[in-house]
């Protein structure tokens, strides 16, 4: 099957699409493959970062709702409708699945525009191609988890099976609403799970239309349940409930911490957590391309507004280098990302996800000037409707500044001079963070040395934030826990049991 999707509508189509789909949206939990309200009522607004306006009033979860949606999670679990289904079904249903998000791809676009700004174009050439290569992925791989049988003596035979492990709660960022609900629902099904989703109260509509589309592809009712909510009350109570087994999480440092502490609290489940970045990006002097590199440099850190995890935010460049850097990057990094309405196919930069986002991204524009660092272009806010920033540059910055330690979440590149690959290493790994680190040198002996000595799960040299599946993708120190996409994900889903058998008696 294809996996490309592309479109072709234009401005006004896209606001036509947009318009039919608000009139239709669900808004209310997906529960037992059915819509329900909250217990008592409750709802949240989510509101259009790209003109402020409500668009959708959605119900909000508390303890007794989450209660509910793990019931039925762990009906399912127990009833084996799913884990017990033989594996070539689940796969056969996964894969029906994909092409039923392929042939919804317009409508699941436009609700993650409308929720959280990002262009329609990122959309449907990135996102959503990447949620149906992520499921595909792992639906083939379900055939293939195997367990071991292990050399014992003669009398004995001992063999090791991967189970599901149970109900899984994942709990999701607004940034790649789908993908990053996906990178989590996928592998946790494909293994045989069930699962309770509470996605980011930001974006909180496209992931109630994938719990359905799973049902419609034949996935069994309680399989996949999404409950939505704020994340302090709904994910709360899912990362302490007692029945859930594991819980998946992907958001900030800060919130990951707790997730750690609510096993702790609650049942010791299992907890997976995929977090924040400052990600380094080193330019070495002999960097061959330097085309390509500032290129890589300016779309690492202004892509999908900068609202990346692995963003590469720190742009190390080295000392004979730096100049040149510098001045091709304000060449290029200006007009590269210009803000406009994200249901524009033309647009490439949306606004940020909420007015409270565009006002900490602005404090942190502030303590960089403040702190010194030279401010080369943006730092401000278009004359538009919205929480737009302009794309932003600053040099000469120092690692102890806060818009070099703290994760900014916004459009704003940092340039830092270096003096050697020593200084290079230093500075890369002065950080609470491991997410990514992209390393760019024509020299192999120095690409090996920085692949070995930068702390982070994921180093891309002479390329910057590309990948496939088979790629983990994850963080070293306090950039989390886990591994995404890969392998590795769909096993972490697994819990191994051991059989010893005695054959004499
Ligand atoms: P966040 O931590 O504020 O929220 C993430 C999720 O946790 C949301 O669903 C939210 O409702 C929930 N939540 C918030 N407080 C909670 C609490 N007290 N208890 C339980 N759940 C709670 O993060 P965000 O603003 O949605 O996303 C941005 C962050 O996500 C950034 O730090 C970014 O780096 C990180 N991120 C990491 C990766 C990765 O793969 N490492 C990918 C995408 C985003």
């Amino acid at each position: 099957m294809s996996i490309e999707t592309s479109g072709s509508n234009t401005l006004e189509q896209w606001q036509g699409i947009a318009q039919r789909e608000l009139s239709a949206v669900q808004t209310r939990f997906f529960i037992d493959g059915d819509y329900r309200d909250a217990i008592d009522g409750a709802r949240f607004e989510s509101i259009n970062p790209a003109n402020l306006e409500t668009i959708a009033v959605v119900s909000a979860a508390n303890e007794k709702d989450v209660d509910v949606a793990v019931a039925a999670a762990r009906k399912a679990f127990r009833s084996g409708v799913w884990s017990g289904m033989a594996p070539r079904e689940r796969m056969e249903i996964l894969y029906r699945y994909t092409k039923l998000i392929d042939d919804n791809a317009e409508q699941l676009a436009v609700l993650d525009t409308l929720d959280m700004g990002k262009p329609i174009s990122d959309m449907l050439n990135g996102d959503i191609p990447a949620v149906i290569s992520t499921i595909q992925f792992m639906a083939e791989y379900i055939d293939k988890i195997e367990g071991t049988v292990t050399n014992t003596a003669s009398d004995v035979m001992h063999y090791v099976l991967r189970e599901p492990i149970g109900v899984v709660g994942a709990i999701s960022p607004w940034n790649y609403p789908l993908l990053m609900a996906i990178w989590k629902v996928a592998p946790a099904l494909a293994a045989g799970n069930t699962v309770v989703l509470k996605p980011a109260e930001q974006a909180p509509l496209s992931c109630l239309r994938i719990a359905e589309l799973f049902v419609e592809a034949g996935g069994p009712p309680g399989v996949f349940n999404v409950i939505n909510g704020i994340g302090e009350v709904a994910g709360k109570a899912l990362a302490l409930h007692n029945d859930v087994d594991k819980v998946t999480f992907t958001g900030s440092t800060e919130v990951g911490k707790l997730m750690l502490q609510y096993a702790g609290q609650s049942n010791m489940k299992r907890v997976s957590l995929e977090c924040g970045g400052k990600s380094p990006q080193v330019f070495m002097a002999d960097t061959a391309n330097l085309e390509r590199a500032v290129s890589a440099a300016c779309d690492g850190i202004y892509t999908n507004m900068g609202e990346v995890c692995n963003a590469g935010s720190r742009i190390l460049v080295e000392k004979p280098l730096y100049d040149e850097f510098v001045e091709r990057f304000i060449a290029e990094g200006k007009d590269a990302y210009v803000p406009g309405d994200p249901l524009d196919p033309q647009t490439n930069l949306g606004p940020l996800v909420t007015a409270e986002a565009q006002q900490r991204v602005l404090s942190f524009i502030e303590s960089g000037k403040q702190e010194g660092a030279q401010l080369e272009f943006g730092g401000d806010v278009p004359e538009m409707v919205g929480a737009y920033i302009n794309p932003t540059l600053f040099t000469n910055v120092n690692n102890n500044m806060r818009i070099a330690r703290e994760e900014i979440f916004g459009p704003v590149a940092s340039i830092l001079p270096f003096d050697g690959i020593d200084e290079a290493i230093a500075i890369a790994n002065d950080t609470i963070y491991g997410l990514a680190a992209g390393v760019w040198t024509s020299d192999l002996n120095k690409a090996h040395r920085l692949i070995k000595e930068i702390e982070a799960g994921v180093i891309w040299v002479n390329s910057f934030d590309e990948g496939d599946m088979t790629q983990p993708f994850g963080g070293y120190k306090q950039s989390g826990n886990a591994r995404d996409k890969c392998v590795e994900s769909i096993l972490s889903y697994t819990q191994s049991k051991s059989a010893w058998i005695r054959l004499s008696e």
